[in-house]
């Protein structure tokens, strides 16, 4: 069913709580096993999926581990990610590539071992995201990352959904490859 237009205008992109095993399925860069051992946040019923682009979240007992799981069209993919270590100390103003907010040493350099063969043989899909995995909040205005983090633009709140969500599905395509 086509849903009028004037209602589709206001049904900003957004999506559907998913449970731990749809989560542990949905991994393309990682094995059965190793999906099977990851850390899953336990608050899934708390996350507040209707602002998400994606659910994202870091290993407690190792913060260099991040993970994001994505909704694209209809199918759930998940993607694990390792930090590069930083310089300490280091806080410089960076961009998040995925959301466009800027942060003072709040953006980490992801990297993703990309989907079969090409991720065994050491290949890898990097970019520089958000550290704390919460574009879709920012996006929305409902993380504050602080004075001139988001530059003033002429974009509906939609537009910029849907901005995040073509980078965030041109990342996953490459790892994916
Ligand atoms: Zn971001």
């Amino acid at each position: 069913m086509r849903l009028p237009k004037a209602f589709r205008q206001i049904t900003v992109p957004h999506m559907n709580p998913l449970t731990e095993p749809e989560i542990r399925a949905a991994f393309i860069n990682r094995t059965k096993g190793e999906a099977g051992r990851l850390h899953v946040p336990r608050d899934l019923a708390d996350r507040p999926w209707a602002d998400l682009d994606y659910l994202g979240w870091r290993d407690p007992q190792a913060p260099d581990r991040a993970y994001l799981v994505a909704e694209l069209d209809g199918r759930a993919i998940g993607v694990a990610l390792r930090s590069s270590a930083s310089a300490p100390g280091q806080a410089r103003r960076s961009m998040c590539s995925m959301c466009l907010t800027t942060h003072t040493g709040g953006v980490s350099l992801l990297v993703a071992p990309r989907a079969g063969k090409a991720g065994r043989q050491g290949n890898s899909v990097g970019a520089y995201l958000c550290s704390d995995l919460a574009c879709s909040l920012y996006v929305r205005g409902l993380k504050d990352a602080g004075p001139g983090a988001r530059l003033p633009e002429s974009l509906t709140l939609e537009e910029k959904i849907e901005r995040t969500v073509t980078h965030l599905a041109g990342f996953v395509a490459k790892v994916s490859g």
